[in-house]
């Protein structure tokens, strides 16, 4: 594939070949084992626990929120808990946990799970209006804990596609309309839903990682970035 080519080209070029696709997602989903994959909260929980969890794992190292997940459920051990706390006792709870400004959106979130006795919304659409919880929580909350079709994602995936393909990206790039129809294909699989979230999650963690171990990887030989790597 060349580089040189403009977004939509890439765009054109994909959708045309969908084996392209298949390839990607049967790779990523090879590679994966749940059993080297175990954090607390891929386990059945209460669901607003786990709804809870997502945003902590916004933008944080997964090994992080394991670390202080517990802590922070001992100390808020119900929506009602969570959502009559103060704003300080919150951002005093998340501190380790960095970005503190979703200390207001966990108040919020919790008062309004508090509502709901825990229960989370049925649908992406209600659920992502959610305080604190935008498309990538929704999302990954009912493909991972609900194992439906839904789509997300992070810095992580749009780090993925843009150098699986080759196309420049810049902090608007997972807004683009060209871009999300991409990640309608590559979420458009045969897979349970939570099985290839997981393994998406973990691949772009640990292999398409910020620093890239493309001679670990299984997409190299069609990797546009990889395919560059491996002739320098
Ligand atoms: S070959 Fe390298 S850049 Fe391409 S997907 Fe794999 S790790 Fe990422």
């Amino acid at each position: 594939m060349c580089p040189s080519l403009t977004r939509q080209e890439v765009l054109a070029e994909i959708v045309v070949d969908s084996q392209v696709w298949k390839f990607v997602q049967t790779q990523i989903v090879d590679w994966w084992s749940e059993d080297d994959h175990n954090f607390p909260w891929r386990a059945p929980d209460e669901e607003w626990r786990l709804l809870v969890t997502e945003v902590l794992l916004q933008r944080t190292r997964a090994e992080t929120v394991a670390d202080e997940r517990n802590v922070f459920f001992a100390r808020f051990n119900s929506p009602a808990s969570l959502g009559d706390a103060s704003e300080e006792e919150v951002a005093e709870a998340i501190y380790s946990l960095g970005l503190a400004w979703r200390a207001k959106y966990l108040r919020e979130l919790g008062a309004a799970l508090a509502k709901t006795d825990g229960v989370v919304p049925d649908s992406t659409d209600e659920i992502r209006e959610l305080p604190g919880v935008g498309p990538y929580v929704a999302g990954a909350f009912q493909a991972l804990h609900r194992n439906k079709h839904a789509s997300f994602v992070d810095a992580n995936v749009v780090r993925l596609l843009a150098r699986f393909f080759g196309f420049e990206k810049d902090g608007e790039t997972r807004r683009k309309r060209w871009f999300l129809k991409l990640v309608e294909q590559l979420f458009d699989h045969d897979y349970e839903p939570r099985t290839f979230g997981y393994a998406l999650l973990d691949f772009t963690r640990e292999i398409c990682a910020r620093k890239a171990h493309c001679s670990k990887c299984p997409l190299r030989e069609q990797c546009t970035f990889g395919q560059n790597s491996m002739s320098e």
